[in-house]
């Protein structure tokens, strides 16, 4: 998507060699024309999967998900961070490294919110390891539903996201794929819409 692309690197900070910071229009202001433009292109690539429900995790997911779960006219449902809990028939649960934090999370959602009859898109704002979007999977799988594909705004290809959600069978398509944040700078993968 050449506008996300062209924000990523007009407007991207990079932190270390491996963080990206989009303060400016994703992760803490928020450029809703932006998001709308990504939600028709996630719209038109998968709207032919059935999709049922948008599923990502808080925080910064939400944002482009409920504009996609607008475009798809169905609701937006994010996983929380919570506790460890006991009341294990009442919500799936899983736990999930975070990349950027470093440190562990177990994310739940309400069993009352998701079901075998839902057909899932999942969409976050960055993919890196994996471990968000294979969390979240993971818990589409405990309610036995099915997970349609997984719509990412940024990617960091130079991590093994990528390769873990495709050797899960997964279909991924990431707006803007970033080869490399080496020497404080943003490269861009060719051609990234896929
Ligand atoms: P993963 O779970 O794929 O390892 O990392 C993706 C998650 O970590 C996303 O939900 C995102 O919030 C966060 N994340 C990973 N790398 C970055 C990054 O470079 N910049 C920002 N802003 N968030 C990131």
């Amino acid at each position: 998507m050449h506008s996300l692309r062209e924000k990523v690197l007009e407007d991207g900070v990079v932190i270390g060699e491996s963080i990206l910071k989009v303060d400016s229009f994703l992760n803490h202001q928020i450029d809703p024309m932006l998001m709308d433009e990504v939600s028709h292109t996630f719209y038109n690539q998968f709207e032919s999967r059935g999709v049922t429900k948008i599923l990502t995790i808080e925080a910064s997911g939400i944002a482009p998900s409920i504009m996609v779960a607008h475009r798809f006219k169905v609701p937006c449902l994010f996983a929380k961070k919570a506790k460890p809990s006991t009341l294990a028939h009442e919500i799936y649960q899983t736990d999930v490294h975070s990349f950027t934090k470093n440190r562990t999370n177990t994310i739940i959602v309400s069993k009352e919110f998701l079901s075998e009859d839902d057909r899932v898109l999942i969409i976050d704002d960055f993919l890196a390891n994996g471990e968000a979007a294979l969390g979240l999977h993971r818990l589409v799988k405990a309610a036995g539903a099915k997970t349609v594909g997984v719509g990412i705004l940024v990617e960091k290809s130079f991590q093994p996201g990528r390769e873990r959600l495709e050797a899960e069978g997964l279909e991924v398509m990431s707006l803007c794929r970033v080869a490399s944040l080496k020497n404080n700078q943003v490269t861009l993968v060719e051609d990234a819409e896929s």
